[in-house]
């Protein structure tokens, strides 16, 4: 049974005039709108309190287990405005489903998929004029579980909270695509087996940190994880799946071994690779065979891919022992036509073939 979320509206939601200067190309995730979806579970109870609230700071007790042990997850989607006006979701139920995994390895209650997507349709119903109609701007969706209880014993939380917050964001890339430098971690690793790789939860973003300020310290905007065993093998960046495209159109991308987000753009782009004719090879990728490539030009580019930055073309390949420009350093083909196809469909200009958009 979907529960249905009671709405009470915020007083005082910004003036039109205030929205649209908080909606002008703001800092990514730094504003959001005037309402916020929650549902409150309990160990004896389950979910309820499926609501829509005006947007405010929370309450938590300062021993709320989430500030200590970091029991949470949480997801990261966008809703579109077309040209006619109308609002849509892309894959909002593959979301829904990496939720529940993620919750379930951390220990959270899972969310049923009815009840996060009509979180998504409520929250939308009364904020849908957050979401932006400028050229690659939409409204980012944060699903979020939090466990609540107040308690110092290290053990899963008798209380949760599911909270839906929303954020409008420009184009990710202002003056145009831009090719990202990516650095290679040196003596850090997201994720091992068994570990929380897989999970979308707030800690393997905190371990990710002290890599991605080295990262910036060498003039690169992303940090490139190996994994943990071997420290050989390519896995993700810190927010985004990688690609690598050969000279002879066949593309290769790291399989999915359990420390490895899921990513829904990744799933998406092997789809749209595949009708465009492309060979897709998932397996394990050793970072050599990739400078190799990248150094004898096979590899003619390389791009990066996740909800936020949809398709980022990698420009450098950089770390202690080298820095290669990845084919002519500028965005490739391959790349752009991609990107092209994949905003074409979120955005309503070309036919959503597969059927990934959900129109709330
Ligand atoms: N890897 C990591 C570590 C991420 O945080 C993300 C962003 N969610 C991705 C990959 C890409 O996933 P998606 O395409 O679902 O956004």
């Amino acid at each position: 049974m979907t529960h249905s979320f009671a709405v009470t509206r915020n007083p005082s939601p910004a003036s039109d005039a205030d929205r649209a200067r908080l909606m002008d190309s703001p800092p990514f995730g730094t504003v959001f709108t005037d309402h916020i979806a929650k549902a409150t579970w309990t160990l004896k109870g389950g979910w309820g309190d499926h609501r829509v609230e005006p947007f405010a700071d929370l309450v938590l007790h300062p021993a709320a287990l989430v500030l200590h042990y970091g029991q949470q997850v949480f997801e990261g989607l966008k809703a579109y405005r077309w040209a006619d006006g109308s609002v849509h979701l892309f894959r909002p139920a593959a979301n829904a489903v990496r939720f529940a995994a993620s919750a379930s390895r951390l220990a959270l209650p899972e969310l049923p998929e009815e009840d996060f997507l009509a979180s998504l349709a409520a929250l939308l119903s009364v904020d849908a004029q957050w979401v932006p109609g400028a050229p690659e701007s939409s409204l980012y969706l944060r699903p979020t579980m939090i466990a609540t209880e107040a308690c110092l014993g290290v053990r899963p939380s008798h209380t949760v909270e599911y909270l839906l917050m929303a954020s409008p964001v420009g184009a990710y890339f202002s003056g145009g695509v831009q090719p990202v430098s990516i650095w290679v971690a040196q003596g850090y690793h997201r994720a091992g087996a068994g570990g929380t790789g897989q999970a979308k939860t707030a800690g393997n973003y905190a371990a990710s940190m002290l890599p991605q300020q080295q990262a910036q310290d060498n003039g690169c905007g992303q940090v490139l994880f190996l994994d943990a065993k071997e420290d050989k093998y390519i896995e993700e960046l810190g927010g985004m799946n990688l690609f690598a495209v050969l000279k002879d159109g066949s593309i290769l991308t790291p399989r999915l071994t359990g420390t490895i987000l899921e990513g829904v753009t990744r799933d998406a782009v092997i789809t749209l690779l595949q009708d465009a004719g492309h060979k897709v090879i998932e397996r394990d990728i050793e970072l050599e065979e990739l400078r190799k490539g990248v150094s004898s030009g096979d590899v003619d580019e390389i791009f990066a891919c996740g909800t936020a930055a949809v398709i980022t073309p990698v420009g450098r390949l950089v770390s202690p022992d080298f820095d290669y420009t990845v084919g002519s350093g500028h965005s490739g083909d391959v790349t752009m036509a991609l990107r092209e196809r994949l905003t074409g469909i979120q955005y309503g200009r070309v036919s959503d073939t597969h059927g990934w958009m959900r129109t709330v």
